[in-house]
C-alpha cells in the first residue's frame, strides 16, 4: 500500500493509474478503523482495480469541540488493517493540506431539507462540514465509486445530493450494509470509548430498530417508540430520537406507513458518548 500525506503527489499517483486504465473506488474515513470500514475495502475491492482510502477526521463536521478532541486515533493500526485488507492507497493529509485557504474558506453547499431534521438538527452544522470535507476528498480523488456505509444513513443522502450538486453524474454511490458486533451493536469508532457497563447495555439500540420493525402491523409506531424511549431511558440512556421515516427523502412519519420503504432511526447518548444507528424497515401488505 502507497500512503499519501501530499495533495499534488496523490492527484499524481492517481492520473498515472488512471492512465493504466485502473478505476478507482473511494472510502473516505476519519480512522480509528473497524471491520465495518474494512467491509468498505472489500466491496471496493471486488468493483475497482484501484481501491484508495482516506483517513482524515475533518474539524468542520464536528459541532461539539470535546467530540473532535477525543475523537479515537489509532494511525498504525489503521495502516495494518488496510494493508492485510489490500488497500491500494492511503491518502492521510492535514487540515492544512485539505484546506490551503484556512478553514472558513471552503466551498459549502446546500443540502435543504437534509439539513434540518435528526442529525442535522441535532448536529448543527454537521453536514455543512461533511459536504466540505467529501466535496474536497472527491476533487482530489476523483473515484469512479464511492463508498458510504448504511451506519450513516442520512449522510450516505445528504452525499448523494452532494454528488448531485457538484455535476457528478457519473460517480457511483455504493451503500454497503452496517457491520454488527456480536449482539448487534453497530460498529464505530466511538464504541472504543464506551466503558464496559456502558458496553455492555449499548446494544439495547439494536434491540429497539429490531422491535420497531418487528411490531410493525400489530402496534402503532407511537406506543413502540415510547416504549423504546422508556426502554433505552430506564438503562441510562439520554435519547435523542427514535424515528420513522420514509427511507426515500427522509420525511418523517407518524406512522407505519403502507407501499412505503421505511427507515427507522435511533440516536441515543450514554455517558458522553453519543451512538446512532438505524434499520431499513420493508413496507408491509395490511
Ligand atoms: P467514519 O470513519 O465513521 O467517518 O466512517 C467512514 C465510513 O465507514 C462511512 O461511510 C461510514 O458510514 C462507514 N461505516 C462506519 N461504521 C460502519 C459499520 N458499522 N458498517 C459499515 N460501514 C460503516
Amino acid at each position: 500500500m502507497v500512503i499519501f500525506k501530499h495533495v499534488k503527489d496523490v492527484k499524481e499517483y492517481i492520473a498515472m493509474q488512471k492512465k493504466a486504465a485502473r478505476t478507482v473506488g473511494f472510502v473516505p474515513t476519519m480512522g480509528a478503523l473497524h471491520e465495518g470500514h474494512i467491509s468498505l475495502i472489500d466491496t471496493a475491492k471486488a468493483e475497482s482495480s484501484l481501491v484508495i482510502c482516506s483517513i482524515f477526521v475533518n474539524p468542520t463536521q464536528f459541532n461539539d469541540k470535546e467530540d473532535f478532541e477525543k475523537y479515537p486515533v489509532s494511525t498504525e493500526q489503521d495502516i495494518e488493517m488496510l494493508v492485510n485488507a489490500g488497500c491500494d492507497v492511503l491518502f492521510l493529509p492535514s487540515v492544512a493540506e485539505m484546506y490551503p485557504g484556512g478553514t472558513d474558506k471552503i466551498k459549502e453547499y446546500d443540502f435543504g431539507y437534509l439539513e434540518t431534521v435528526l442529525e442535522g438538527a441535532q448536529r448543527p452544522g454537521h453536514f455543512r462540514g461533511v459536504g466540505q470535507v467529501v466535496g474536497r476528498l472527491l476533487e482530489i480523488v476523483e473515484p469512479e465509486y464511492l463508498y458510504l456505509g448504511q451506519k450513516d444513513f442520512q449522510q450516505c443522502m445528504v452525499i448523494t445530493r452532494l454528488a448531485e450538486l457538484t455535476g457528478l453524474r457519473d460517480l457511483k454511490v455504493v451503500i454497503c450494509p452496517t457491520m454488527r458486533e456480536a449482539d448487534g451493536l453497530a460498529m464505530s469508532s466511538r464504541n472504543r470509548r464506551l466503558t464496559d457497563p456502558q458496553r455492555a447495555i449499548a446494544a439495547i439500540i439494536y434491540q429497539c430498530l429490531v422491535s420497531i420493525e418487528s411490531k410493525q402491523g400489530n402496534t402503532p409506531f407511537n406506543v413502540v417508540r415510547k416504549e423504546c424511549e422508556d426502554l433505552m431511558t430506564a438503562k441510562g440512556f439520554v435519547v435523542e430520537y427514535v424515528t420513522l421515516a420514509d427511507a426515500t427523502n427522509l420525511k418523517l412519519l407518524d406512522n407505519y406507513k403502507k407501499d412505503t420503504p421505511m427507515v427507522a432511526l435511533i440516536a441515543a447518548k450514554i455517558g458522553e458518548i453519543r451512538l446512532i444507528d438505524n434499520l431499513l424497515v420493508g413496507s408491509r401488505e395490511s
